[in-house]
């Protein structure tokens, strides 16, 4: 069967993108499942760098579809942080607990309207013949003024939006992967393979 090799150890993510992706056609796999093992250093100053150069260190060992994603948090407020450095934030073994409290505290007092902030992901993928294809989307929300909710992950307890009137760390997986940074781009990125014929 046709496989498409998603660079990212996180079962989780894998879980969605297959159900985002899925097809009889092709089954979505590790780069681990496929047996390779990169430490791969995310330098770039945007996702969308940082995503090409997850994809492109993992196609060179594979003659397989390779897809790679970046995400994170971007705060107004300051100045657009954590950004790109989400994952390592105040340490990458610093709590999500910690972390989330210490956004709050940089906000202390500052009003709603000024909390605005975003998830964004950035999905790559290099096609068999080497072509490039990217996509980035984003959901827009604040934060709020407390942790809220436990599903999810990461800032999902204190990122709010307004559909909902609640955190992401409040809604169901089928209700976040709607609206989510990572479904809208996957689903973006699901339509440029389709319009070339790769799925
Ligand atoms: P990545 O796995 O390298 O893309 O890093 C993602 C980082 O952004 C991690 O720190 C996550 O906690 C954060 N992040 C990305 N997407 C989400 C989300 O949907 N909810 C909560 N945190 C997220």
């Amino acid at each position: 069967m046709e496989k498409i090799i998603f660079a990212t150890g996180n079962e989780g993510k894998l879980k969605e993108i297959r159900e985002i992706l899925g097809s009889a056609d092709f089954e979505v796999i590790s780069a681990k499942q496929a047996g390779i093992a990169l430490d791969i250093v995310e330098d770039g100053k945007t996702f969308e760098e940082n995503a090409l150069i997850k994809a492109k260190a993992v196609a060179v060992c594979t003659d397989y579809i390779v897809m790679a994603d970046d995400s994170g948090l971007e705060v107004d407020y300051l100045n657009k942080e954590p950004g790109v450095y989400s994952a390592r934030y105040l340490g990458e073994d610093t709590s999500y607990d910690v972390k989330n409290q210490t956004i709050l505290d940089r906000l202390k007092g500052v009003p709603k309207e000024k909390r605005t902030a975003r998830f964004v992901c950035a999905i790559a993928a290099v096609l068999k013949d080497g072509s490039l294809l990217t996509s980035t989307e984003t959901i827009e929300g604040y934060i709020g003024e407390k942790p809220a909710g436990t599903n999810g992950f990461g800032y999902d307890p204190i990122f709010y939006v307004d559909t909902y009137g609640c955190s992401t760390a409040e809604l169901s997986e089928e209700q976040k992967n709607e609206i989510s940074h990572r479904g809208k781009a996957l689903r973006a990125m699901k339509q440029q393979m389709k319009a070339r014929n790769v799925i």
